[in-house]
This record gives structure tokens, C-alpha cells and sequence, in this order.
């Protein structure tokens, strides 16, 4: 059962990016009979379209259209401009991985030089 949810909310949330630019309300309508389906089977939302609806105002997002995305202090910031609610995730974690590579990258050419 939780597999037809999460095929049926995958298929709401690309007709949502297909429709939008024709039907801004249409695909807004999807996002909600999406969150819809979740609620009632008490799953996530798919990872991929986490971040293409507001949180606040449950409206289908678009980049460069109804959002912005910009990049700040170790954070994604998603600002919905239907609502003007900024999202913020973290993406520290991404970060500190990162670094943590390049430094193990640097050891081992430096044992490999010795
Ligand atoms: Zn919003």
C-alpha cells in the first residue's frame, strides 16, 4: 500500500512541474491531493520533491518562477514568493564531509611522498 502512495505522489508531483506553466492552480492542486495521499497513509513525501512545495503555503515551487534559491551561511535558502516564507536546510553536514575528504586526500599524498 505504501508503495502505491509513494507511486501516486511521484505522479502528482511531475504532472505539478508539467502543468505549472500553463496552470499554476492545477499543479498547486496536486501538491495538496499529494500531501493528501501522505497524510492518510502516514508516509514522507518523496525525497526528490521535498523541496519543490512552500511549507508554509503548500504551493507547488518552480525556480526562477514562484522561488529563488540561494546558497547562505551553511544553509539552502528556498524563498516562496506566493507567501514570502523562507525555507532554510542545512547543508553543513555536506560541508564538513567535504573537507574531511580533502584533508584525507592531502594525508595520503603526503605518507605517499614520504
Ligand atoms: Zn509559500
Amino acid at each position: 500500500m505504501i508503495d502505491i502512495a509513494n507511486e501516486r505522489m511521484n505522479i502528482l508531483f511531475s504532472m505539478a512541474k508539467k502543468e505549472f506553466s500553463n496552470n499554476p492552480n492545477r499543479s498547486h492542486r496536486y501538491v495538496s491531493l499529494a500531501r493528501k495521499i501522505s497524510k492518510k497513509y502516514n508516509t514522507k513525501i518523496p525525497e526528490n520533491w521535498r523541496r519543490s512545495y512552500c511549507k508554509n503555503c503548500y504551493k507547488f515551487l518552480n525556480p526562477s518562477k514562484n522561488s529563488s534559491v540561494r546558497l547562505f551561511d551553511g544553509e539552502v535558502n528556498i524563498k516562496c514568493h506566493e507567501c514570502n516564507e523562507v525555507m532554510k536546510i542545512p547543508y553543513k553536514k555536506e560541508k564538513k564531509e567535504k573537507r574531511r575528504a580533502k584533508i584525507e586526500y592531502y594525508a595520503i599524498k603526503k605518507r605517499n611522498n614520504e
